[in-house]
């Protein structure tokens, strides 16, 4: 695996691997990598022929500075990992690599109803943020495909989104969300909950499947009572509930024929915030 902290490093490399006719897969991520990350790579590999994965934890898609601090980064770790997991190239770069100093890269797409609910309620700007780098690094790399994890169910919508604004060729590739064995969804921040919101977190996994259940004949108002009233019971700190169509995001009351359904939500388990979301109805 090559590792790359320049732009220009980079493309010169990804220009000969274009040039043998060798198709790009690219996975962005912010590092503190586990498995559900490593299994995007997977996918990538098996569905194409050169993987590039980056490592850059954004700071412009932070809107608490704490939290960005308090992001978990482990570069070596992450390093070797995407090595075994066989990853052809990592792009690790240094902030004005990613944000040349003097230039303005921030990215104007008007998303919406698709940046203002949710995570857009509770985090201003993050998505503002998260689209741009993505842009920059969709620019930077060239990939065929780009594969991201449903895990982030409405950053994964906006950036359907923004190819679309954009004409994109980039093929945008859903990857299911990885479990711990108890259903608590992976994510780097796991390893900051305390023992105690550790044993209480997968609880959001068992609402999101009795969710699912009780989808089939209660309302999407009595299902986020429900949600909320377990959430609380097991002393995490419910932000939101919402259960909406899958590409607009719009709110959905009842189950309807042919309609795509998910259920979103973000808690705090201790002052660890953790999101979660699970399809409820497929489109036939
Ligand atoms: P992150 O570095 O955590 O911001 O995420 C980088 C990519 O990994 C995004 O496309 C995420 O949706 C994806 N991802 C994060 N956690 C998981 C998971 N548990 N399962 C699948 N994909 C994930």
């Amino acid at each position: 695996m090559f590792i790359f902290q320049r732009v220009a490093d980079l493309q010169e490399y990804l220009g000969r691997a274009r040039q043998a006719g060798r198709s790009i897969g690219f996975v962005p991520t912010m590092g503190a990598l586990h498995q559900g990350h490593l299994d995007l790579i997977r996918r990538a590999e098996s569905e194409t022929d050169l993987v590039v994965a980056s490592v850059f934890v954004n700071p412009t898609q932070f809107n608490d500075p704490k939290d960005l601090e308090k992001y978990p980064r482990t570069p070596e770790k992450d390093a070797e990992a995407l090595f075994s997991a066989g990853c052809n190239a990592l792009f690790m770069p240094p902030v004005d690599e990613v944000y040349p100093p003097g230039r303005d890269i921030t990215l104007r797409l008007d998303f919406g109803l698709l940046d203002k609910v949710m995570e857009g309620v509770f985090r201003p700007g993050h998505f503002g943020g998260m689209a741009t780098v993505v842009k920059r690094l969709l620019d930077i790399v060239g990939p065929d495909r780009l594969f991201m994890g449903q895990k982030d169910f409405q950053q994964l919508t906006i950036v359907r989104d923004m190819l679309r604004q954009l004409n994109s060729p980039v093929q945008l590739v859903m990857c299911p969300t990885t479990r711990e064995a108890d259903g608590l969804a992976m994510s780097s921040r796991n390893v900051r909950l305390s023992p105690e919101m550790r044993a209480a977190a997968p609880v959001i996994y068992r609402i999101l499947q009795e969710s699912k259940e009780m989808f089939a004949h209660r309302s999407a108002a009595e299902i986020r009572e429900t949600a909320f009233q377990q959430l609380e019971q097991a002393g995490l700190r419910p932000e939101y509930f919402e259960i909406s169509d899958g590409i607009t995001l719009a709110p959905v009351a009842h189950r309807q024929p042919g309609a795509y359904v998910v259920a979103c939500l973000a808690a705090f388990a201790g002052d660890v915030r953790l999101i979660d979301n699970m399809v409820l109805q497929e489109p036939e």
